[in-house]
């Protein structure tokens, strides 16, 4: 299928996008790194009336660190997240997850604020800022909007951001000396999306977990946080106890519904596995980390 007719804008600034949308109204669609929308488009899929291409606006790229928080422009591919030095020192989870997304080709053009408001509920970045309790902010007519992580994912392909805009930057306060952070999923092939995956940020040391967050993708509508499994391993240390009784746990806060991966109760036996080996990963991290300080 081709896909169907459409005015073609670039906007050059972010005044200039918020114009466009205006002049072309509800049915013009953002186009960032086209990676999700151009498909969707050849598939019929949706049908905009126009596309504002936001992808030559300078001052949606980059990343930046100030006062103890990551900044990063929504037009930043995902490439250039994965090669941030930034990234890679305070909020090593992006840096984990971006390998995993897709291929070399559609990670050089697609960026993170296209795969935030696409929102499919199998991809790495949305599990990840819910995990990491990133904050995601949106300008409009209306001016700017900040919008928790955690109230931003609705449901599949479906978001809290207004229809007349646009995503500008994620802030994500960075990782602090006692975090952790990880990310682990199952694929059939290499750059496939997830069959079950989890994002996981722990704080605390070898005695005792002081803070935890486990946010699962491609197991249910949106990212999924499994609230009571890492509360059950706050206050305590972590070891593999500990990790059967969070995957147990984790078992009863999600609720897959079956894909062409398979039903339900294997989406569920999947979650207990990433989310076992998440935490498995962990404790190596904090045993090598408590080695080199020790050294
Ligand atoms: C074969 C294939 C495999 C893939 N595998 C994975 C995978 O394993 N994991 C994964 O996470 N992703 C995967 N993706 C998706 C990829 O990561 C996309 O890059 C991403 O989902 C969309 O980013 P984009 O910049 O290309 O957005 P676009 O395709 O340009 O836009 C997507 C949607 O977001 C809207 N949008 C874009 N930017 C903004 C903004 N700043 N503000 C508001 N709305 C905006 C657009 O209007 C559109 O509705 C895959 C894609 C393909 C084609």
């Amino acid at each position: 299928m081709k896909a169907p007719d459409f005015i073609y804008c670039r906007a050059e600034s972010l005044a200039d996008a918020l114009r466009l949308k205006a002049e072309h109204g509800d049915q013009a669609r953002w186009l960032a790194g086209g990676q999700s929308l151009l498909a969707a488009l050849a598939f019929r899929l949706s049908e905009p009336t126009a596309l504002i291409d936001i992808s030559r606006i300078d001052a949606l790229r980059g990343i930046t660190f100030d006062a103890g928080v990551v900044r990063i422009g929504a037009g930043t591919t995902h490439t250039a997240l994965g090669v941030s030095d930034i990234i890679r020192r305070h909020v090593p989870l992006l840096a984990e997850a971006v390998p995993l997304i897709a291929h070399a080709a559609i990670r050089n053009r697609g960026t993170i604020g296209g795969s935030l408001a696409f929102a499919d509920p199998a991809a790495e970045l949305p599990a990840c800022c819910v995990a990491l309790e990133a904050t995601l902010i949106a300008v409009g007519p209306k001016g700017e909007r900040r919008i928790a992580a955690n109230a931003f994912f609705e449901g599949v392909y479906a978001t809290a951001l207004r229809d007349d805009e646009l995503l500008t930057w994620i802030e994500i306060v960075a990782a602090q000396a006692d975090e952790q952070q990880t990310l682990v999923e199952l694929t059939r092939r290499s750059g496939d999306y997830a069959m079950a995956g989890v994002a996981a940020v722990l704080r605390g040391d070898a005695a005792e977990i002081t803070h935890a967050r486990l946010v699962f993708f491609a197991l249910g509508d949106r990212p999924v946080a499994a609230a009571k499994a890492a509360a059950l391993l706050v206050g305590k240390p972590l070891d593999e106890a500990q990790v059967a009784l969070a995957a147990t746990a984790s078992a009863q806060e999600i609720d897959p519904a079956g894909d062409l991966n398979g039903g339900p109760e294997m989406k569920t036996h999947l979650a207990q596995v990433v989310l076992s080996r998440a935490l498995r990963q962990i404790m190596t991290q904090a045993k090598a980390k408590a080695e080199r300080t020790a050294a």
